[in-house]
């Protein structure tokens, strides 16, 4: 027998960047059967969907033997039209993360390096592993913000791509309009910068810049937007990004074929033209977010501005204890192991909930 015939007792060749890429870590759901039971994990959206976001939704539901449109005609020209930008500079994915992974196949392989701040979003590292390219992670500062001009410092000749989280998962934190655009400067223009605004929606802070503003006059960078977090479609899986081409081409090309369905088409149009709707709830969010922070200030706790939908807590090696206390409370929140623990903003009496577990955790310090 020949040694190509087929049967030695190895297994295929799978590539080798593959060798641990870290899992992506899901937020633990809220325990069935328990109590009550908060899921605080995800960074989701609380307010269920919307009765004509869901009408549109079953009313496509008699056609999913078909394929959906794949160019997402219909949805690329509203968010055409919403945003002011060419359809031309629109592409769409299975969720903001699967437009990532596209920008990452479109630019960094084996040999290139990929740049962003940690800890920040869990996506990022391993993205960019299954690529290929080598992950440069710089520290946030010790207010958990970006350190923007140690980012421009780690820059090489390898360097490919650049993601900014703004705002930051899990700290919250987000960079200002003055020094991301003085950060823009110093980046090369044949390395992208990927601004990643899945929280854009929550921030209330008139400093922090519009992606879609610093996009327009910058060749290199791209805007990343999902539909996951204020838009509540976190489990319909589309988001999109808003960039020049030839980046924007390049995303099309490399998207999986079909792979926004047709259901999530439908929501997103749906959403859009509900906007003023849902953006009340993502007010009622961040008028909860303002009420948390500013409690567990009083409690005593240290917590960076946060303009996302959820807070963040540096615990440390007290991380998994603080965990098991909220889930004693009957909420379930994300921790981080050995750094903190990131808690998402949801109904009113999840957040209650949070509070009474942190009040009593902080006795107990
Ligand atoms: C939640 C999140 C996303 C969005 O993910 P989807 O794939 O769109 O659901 C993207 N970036 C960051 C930083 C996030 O926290």
């Amino acid at each position: 027998m020949s040694e190509t015939s087929g049967t030695s007792t190895g297994s295929p060749r799978l590539r080798a960047e593959l060798d641990g890429v870290p899992t992506y870590k899901p937020g633990k759901p809220a325990a069935a059967g328990g109590p009550v039971a908060f899921k605080l994990s995800s960074n989701e959206n609380p307010y269920p969907p919307l009765p004509g976001v869901l009408e549109s939704v079953v009313a496509g539901a008699d056609t999913f033997n078909r394929y959906p449109d794949m160019a997402c005609t219909g949805l690329m020209e509203e968010l055409a039209e919403r945003f002011g930008v060419p359809v031309s500079h629109l592409a769409t994915g299975t969720g903001s993360v699967g437009v990532a992974q596209s920008l990452l196949q479109a630019t960094s392989g084996p040999g290139d390096e990929v740049i962003y701040a940690w800890r920040s979003f869990e996506a990022y590292p391993i993205i960019t592993q299954i690529s290929g390219a080598t992950s440069v992670q710089v520290p946030l500062t010790d207010g958990e913000v970006h350190d923007l001009d140690a980012m421009a410092e780690a820059i090489t000749d390898r360097t490919r791509l650049i993601f900014v989280c703004n705002p930051n998962n899990p700290t919250g934190t987000a960079v200002r309009r003055a020094e991301l655009e003085r950060f823009l400067d110093r980046v090369p223009s044949d390395v992208l910068v990927v601004l990643d605004e899945a929280y854009k929606e929550f921030v209330r802070d008139p400093e922090i810049p519009d992606g879609i503003e610093l996009y327009r006059d910058r060749p290199n960078v791209a805007v990343l937007r999902t539909f996951s977090k204020a838009y509540g479609l976190a489990g319909l899986r589309v988001g999109f990004a808003v960039a020049h081409e030839p980046v924007a081409a390049a995303l099309r090309k490399t998207a999986v074929p079909f792979g926004v369905s047709q259901l999530a088409q439908d929501a997103a149009v749906a959403s859009l033209r509900a906007e003023d709707e849902l953006l009340g709830r993502v007010g009622s969010l961040v008028a909860e977010r303002e009420r948390v922070r500013a409690a567990l200030v009083a409690q005593g706790w240290t917590v960076p501005d946060t303009q996302a939908n959820f807070v963040w807590l540096r615990l440390g090696e007290r991380t998994a204890d603080f965990a098991a206390a909220c889930e004693r409370h009957g909420v379930v929140v994300r921790p981080f192991a050995g750094e903190g623990v990131r808690v998402t903003i949801g109904e009113g009496e999840a957040n209650d909930l949070f509070l009474q577990a942190a009040e009593g955790f902080r006795k107990e310090l």
